[in-house]
């Protein structure tokens, strides 16, 4: 087995991490786990960034610091390259959420830009990302995605829209920095897909640059995977693909119950875990058309791949196969991957400290109701204190 429980190993996953910050981070993760104060916290901070009460500093000394790596590129630099000193790449993620202006949608395509000519100069970050709604109006993709025609106006919107994904891509392809595309909710996600395959079949002719996001708590993405390939095959293009569970799920369940609908969710934890390893297994048994960027926590699925890696004869450093996590959480894949030469990249988020707050709270969320999540990350870091304890 190519993968005995290396990800225990706390030494590697934290070395990074002085006393003090393991005792930040420890503090931190059991405040979070408590979801009352998660939620009474989140309710607080809103009023408080609204009122214009000043919090920032607050804010930044605690869950900003660990979730993210600064307010703009250049505040990461730091924290860019002490992770690649132990092998573990950066993927920049412009976190700011919610703004649906076109200067904002442009300010965000031009931080993309930005970051792709960064990354162009620098190993440490071989990938950049952008936000289906970083670069348009979330009405405009639901109405797309229903097949409702568009005013005259809004064609004009939507043409612009295809234009930013364009220039972001084409950059990209001309830097030869792959381009990870994020996945949203469901009920604007057709509009998003249709738009990135049209990239994909412009930009990934000879070597994979362009990627869609999987949501594998969605039962249908498994077929989709499916005819995404037939159609690439077809075409004679390539697919990249993040594969990730998913982060809506409530949101999605809420309203297909508000609605009406059946959820394009899957029945239960389990079957999510099953579809995300199918659809992992799925892209490895097809790595000739299929990059695959496994976006995940969970221990169980990454030993998978790194088993199923290690049964087909694919090398741990081959450029087809990434692993990614979140900065500030699971610190124990990351860095224990890449001590042992796989290709690991952490998205480092960053933007004004109030302009990632949703980012942010949703980071929290997933800290209290992912069960398992955080007791997992405190259980290593208390193992880790103990260890240093004891040197
Ligand atoms: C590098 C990276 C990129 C990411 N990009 C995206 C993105 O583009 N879009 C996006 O939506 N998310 C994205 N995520 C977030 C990701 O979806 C969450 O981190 C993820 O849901 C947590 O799952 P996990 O694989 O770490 O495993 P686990 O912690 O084992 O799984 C938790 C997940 O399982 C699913 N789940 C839990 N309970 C149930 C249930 N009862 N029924 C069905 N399913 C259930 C949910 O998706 C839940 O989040 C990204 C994460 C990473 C690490």
């Amino acid at each position: 087995m190519a993968s005995e429980k290396i990800f225990d190993n706390t030494e590697i996953a934290f070395e990074l991490k002085s006393d003090t910050e393991l005792e930040r981070a420890h503090f931190l993760f059991k405040m979070i786990s408590i979801e009352p104060l998660v939620r009474i916290g989140t309710a607080v901070t809103n009023f408080a960034i609204k009122a214009s009460l000043p919090v920032e500093g607050l804010i930044r000394s605690t869950v900003f610091d660990h979730f993210c790596g600064g307010v703009n590129e250049e505040d990461c630099l730091d924290v860019i390259d002490a992770m690649y000193s132990k092998g573990v790449s950066s993927v920049l993620d412009f976190s700011v959420e919610g703004k649906e202006t076109e200067s904002h949608f442009d300010a965000a395509m031009e931080t993309t830009l930005k970051i792709i000519r960064f990354a162009a100069e620098k190993d440490a970050m071989p990938i950049a990302v952008f936000k289906p709604t970083g670069f348009g109006r979330f009405y405009l993709y639901e109405k797309k995605g229903e097949g409702k025609p568009f005013t005259e106006a809004e064609q004009v919107e939507w043409d612009r829209v295809v234009a930013r994904y364009d220039a972001v891509c084409k950059l990209a392809k001309e830097n030869d920095v792959e381009i990870l595309i994020d996945a949203e909710e469901s009920w604007m996600q057709d509009a998003a897909d249709d738009l990135v395959t049209d990239m994909m079949r412009k930009y990934n002719t000879d070597q994979t640059i362009v990627y869609n996001t999987l949501q594998m708590y969605r039962h249908d993405r498994m077929d989709f995977l499916k005819q995404q390939h037939e159609l690439a095959k077809k075409e004679s293009f390539s697919l990249g693909y993040k594969i990730v569970r998913g982060a809506y799920m409530e949101k999605e369940n809420d309203r297909a119950l508000e609605k009406g609908y059946p959820t394009p969710i899957c029945e239960s934890k389990q079957a999510t875990d099953i579809n995300f390893n199918a659809a992992a297994k799925y892209i490895l048994d097809h790595l000739d058309t299929i990059s695959l960027f496994a976006g995940t926590h969970n221990e169980e699925s990454s030993y998978l791949i790194m088993d199923m890696m290690d049964e087909k004869g694919i090398a741990k450093n081959d450029n087809r196969v990434w692993f990614g996590q979140l900065f500030g959480m699971s610190d124990n894949i990351s860095f224990n991957l890449a001590h042992y030469g796989y290709n690991v990249a952490k998205y480092v988020p960053f933007g004004p400290v109030k302009d990632v707050m949703p980012y942010l709270i949703r980071r929290a969320e997933e800290n209290t109701s992912v069960a398992g999540q955080t007791g997992r990350e405190l259980a290593l870091i208390k193992r880790e204190k103990e260890r240093r304890k004891l040197k």
